[in-house]
């Protein structure tokens, strides 16, 4: 076969693995699908991209897509000869069959290119930095004088005042042309390898490992590791408790008092700040779901869904004080609740000593489970969703639409932003329904650690 080229996306894809690489041109329909989740994902760094271009207002956008490579190339060549722009977005570059579209170049006023990298994180990492070098090959080899390469990210530091979005304060620029320069002739020698590699009938022959969450999640890890996962599930089991663990958890849970109830929020994180006084990725509950424990009887349920697209959390601050009353003890399921609920006192102060008499009352059920199976030897995952089936067999996630944190948050913005009021209220049913869910396992797992201890 002819060599395909080499796109920066797959040279990234082959740097974190050859076997990666090798599926996305020989088999790429055993990649798991993009879901809700990835495409949020995809959306953010649009958005964000967007408006880092934004910052240059002068600027001309390559608009010609991937299917129209030849038309990106010609018009790239033509632009950067004239000097009508001060900077182009999506530019296109080739040379020796590698390919990149460069997110920013910018024109320096002494001559030559900034090369920059726009990323939806507020940190620079290694991988963006190979990104570049990657990047920096291909423009040089095709004759353009780049003189600076960069990262562009979120500023974490940075506060919304709820009223215009400052572009200069938003982002922070890393400049990282020196690594990134030292690191052209390897990369440059990766790709020679990468490109003989893709021409290859046969797969490479590669275990999975750590290297398949690293820099990101390979979307072929289900089906590298299909056979490991039966052997898994047939292992899968929480190991007896010694008598000193039993008092362990006994003696935790005695601490607990009447009406003991299960607290869970449900958050979403916008990369682009939307509320006064709001970060980049500050997490914002919008809903939260409580079961209170009756003896005897089954556990009540109450919850709260933000559905407008102001900030949630007054509304959702002024019900959760109601919903909890003052007494009784509050379980949580890891220490994620009782951040929130900080947060709420840092966005709230009026409403901060109400928070902070709940926050007094919060119980965290994960850490005597942590304490007691920890030292029973058991290694595998003691998440809520991993607890609850090994404790409750009965008791599991798989009927719902919502099976996880993330996807909750990306099907909440979601629903925020659907004109179908359709679609709107049966995202809405899963959102409540997952996270009911959640307290109830909470209720579960109290009630089976009581009977073990
Ligand atoms: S799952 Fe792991 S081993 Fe399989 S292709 Fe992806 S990175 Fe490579």
């Amino acid at each position: 076969m002819a060599t395909p080229t080499l796109s920066k996306s797959r040279f990234i894809n082959g740097s974190q693995c050859h076997l990666r690489l090798w599926h996305d041109y020989h088999a790429p329909h055993l990649a798991k699908p993009a879901d809700p989740t990835l495409q949020a994902i995809f959306d953010t760094g649009h958005e964000v991209g967007d408006l880092a271009c934004a910052r240059y207002p002068s600027g001309h956008l390559i608009a010609h897509d991937h299917r129209h490579t030849t038309e990106a190339l010609e018009e790239t060549s033509k632009l950067i000869d004239q000097d009508t722009f001060p900077a182009l977005f999506e530019a296109a570059f080739t040379y020796q069959g590698l390919f990149a579209r460069a997110d920013i170049i910018e024109r320096l006023p002494d001559g030559g290119w900034r090369l920059i990298e726009v990323k939806s994180t507020t940190r620079n990492k290694d991988v963006f930095v190979l990104d570049l070098a990657f990047q920096l090959g291909i423009l040089r080899g095709a004759g353009l004088d780049v003189r600076d390469a960069g990262v562009l990210t979120l500023n974490r530091d940075y506060v919304y005042d709820g009223q215009q979005l400052d572009l200069d304060a938003l982002f922070r620029y890393h400049p990282c042309y020196e690594r990134a320069d030292a690191m052209c002739e390897s990369v440059g020698d990766q790709a020679k390898v990468m490109k003989s590699l893709i021409t290859q009938d046969d797969p490479p022959d590669i275990a999975p490992g750590d290297h398949c969450f690293t820099p990101y999640t390979c979307p072929y890890h289900a089906h590298c590791t299909r056979d490991q996962a039966e052997r898994d599930q047939a292992s899968d089991a929480l190991p007896a408790l010694a008598p000193e663990q039993r008092n362990h958890i006994k003696h935790a849970l005695a601490s607990l008092t009447p009406p003991i109830r299960h607290l869970d929020f449900e958050t979403f994180a916008p990369a682009i700040p939307r509320f006064a006084g709001t970060r980049p990725y500050e997490p914002i509950p919008f809903l939260f779901s409580i079961h209170t424990e009756h003896d005897g009887a089954d556990p009540a349920h109450t919850d709260y869904l933000h559905k407008g697209e102001d900030d949630p959390r007054p509304q959702l601050a002024d019900r959760l004080i109601d919903a909890l009353g003052s007494e009784g003890s509050v379980c949580t399921y890891s220490g994620y609740e009782r951040r929130m609920i900080k947060g709420l006192i840092a966005a709230l102060p009026y409403r901060a000593d109400a928070l902070h008499a709940i926050e007094a009352r919060l119980f965290d059920l994960y850490r005597p489970i942590r304490v007691g199976y920890y030292r029973s030897g058991y290694r595998g995952s003691l998440s809520l969703k991993s607890v609850l089936p090994l404790l409750s067999p009965d008791s599991g996630y798989d009927d719902l639409a919502i099976t996880d944190g993330q996807t909750a948050a990306a099907r909440y913005s979601l629903a925020l932003n659907t004109k179908d009021r359709r679609q709107q209220q049966s995202l809405f049913d899963d959102l409540r329904a997952y996270c009911e869910r959640d307290t109830l396992a909470s209720v579960k797992i109290r009630q089976a650690l009581a009977s073990i201890s």
